[in-house]
Formats: structure tokens, C-alpha cells, sequence
């Protein structure tokens, strides 16, 4: 049997390796290889044979899942992020919503087309779905920019909804206009695809 005063030291040295992590024990000490419970400082309880967790220098092991969680989120969130870079585009949703791959992020193309994808495609290399139609052969703002130009209008806004938007220009005459792409097309009077062959 061990004596009472050697329990009592025991218990002083695990209360203080509890109060150094901020935690709390909630029963007291019966033996090295008795399980005894402790209330970690974010409130989670726990139980734990006293001489692996001194041994083993471990703690309250909801909080150690979380911290490892956090470690492989932060890294798939920094790969993420330099798959996106590469592109030259930007995710525009917030790290602290990202739960990982199967998250829905928010992203931005260069063009500044803008889309809502699983995190999983853009690791998977999909990207934006307007660039990268098939056939696509012209980056869509030049290809914009030059169509105007060559209807004699000077563009006042980023050309970033394709040929679906309609965009403040000045006409010849300097008056602002609102316009779509397919008007200027039809302005010019000519085809899409010759003013595709023509001028890029
Ligand atoms: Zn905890
Ligand atoms: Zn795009």
C-alpha cells in the first residue's frame, strides 16, 4: 500500500500539470494505472490513466483532434490558394468558412468572372467555366476590348461579363452609351466569327 502522503504528491503534481494547461482534475488519484477524469481549459472532460498522459506529456485529446484538423485545413486551404494564384485569380470566400475538399468556395478568375465550386474541382484543375469554353480561342476582355475599339468606343468599365454584358462607353460622338458586344457585332455588320478571324 502506498502511503497517503505519496497519493497527496501525486495529486499536487498532476493538479499542476492540469493548471499549467489551464485545465482542472476532477477526481483524485488512486493509482498510476487508475483512469482519472480532467476538464480541459475549452471545457471538453476527458479521462486518462495519469502515468501515459505524464509519460507521454499529452493533454485533452478532443482539443489535440481539433489542432491536428486545423493543421491539415490551413495546408489544403495554402494549396488551394496557390492553384488559384497560378491562374492569376483570386478565392474570394474566407478561410474560417473552409471545411475542406468537399467545401463550396467562392473563387474569381482573372477576367473577373466569378463562380461558387466545390474546393475539390479547383484542386482537380477545373477552372472558370467562361475561359475555358471549348473553342475559346481569344482572351474574352482583349477580344472585348478591341471589338469596341474598332466600333470607335472607348470602353468606361471592365469588361468582366462577356459577351452577355452591357458596358458604359463613350460613343465617336464622346456621349455615353450602355452597350452590349452583340450590338456592336451587328453595329459593325459583320459576323462574330469574321470579327474573330479579322481582328485577333
Ligand atoms: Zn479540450
Ligand atoms: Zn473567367
Amino acid at each position: 500500500m502506498k502511503s497517503a502522503t505519496y497519493k497527496q504528491k501525486y495529486q499536487r503534481r498532476i493538479e499542476k500539470y492540469a493548471a499549467v494547461r489551464g485545465g482542472e482534475v476532477l477526481t483524485t488519484y488512486e493509482s498510476s494505472t487508475a483512469k482519472m477524469r480532467f476538464r480541459c481549459a475549452e471545457g471538453h472532460e476527458f479521462e486518462t490513466r495519469v502515468s501515459q498522459m505524464l509519460g507521454r506529456k499529452t493533454w485533452c485529446p478532443i482539443c489535440g483532434r481539433n489542432a491536428a484538423k486545423k493543421t491539415v485545413l490551413a495546408k489544403s486551404w495554402a494549396t488551394l490558394q496557390k492553384i488559384v494564384q497560378k491562374k492569376g485569380g483570386t478565392i474570394v470566400s474566407d478561410v474560417s468558412e473552409y471545411r475542406g475538399l468537399s467545401s463550396r468556395i467562392r473563387v474569381r478568375c482573372r477576367e473577373g468572372h466569378e463562380w461558387t465550386t466545390l474546393a475539390m474541382s479547383i484542386r482537380q484543375g477545373k477552372w472558370c467555366g467562361l475561359c475555358s469554353r471549348p473553342g475559346r480561342k481569344y482572351k474574352p476582355q482583349e477580344y472585348l476590348q478591341s471589338l469596341f475599339r474598332k466600333a470607335g468606343y472607348k470602353v468606361l468599365e471592365p469588361l468582366t461579363q462577356g459577351m452577355k454584358g452591357r458596358y458604359l462607353v463613350l460613343d465617336e460622338q464622346g456621349l455615353p452609351k450602355k452597350i452590349s458586344p452583340y450590338q456592336v457585332i451587328y453595329a459593325l455588320g459583320k459576323s462574330r466569327k469574321t470579327i474573330e478571324k479579322q481582328y485577333l
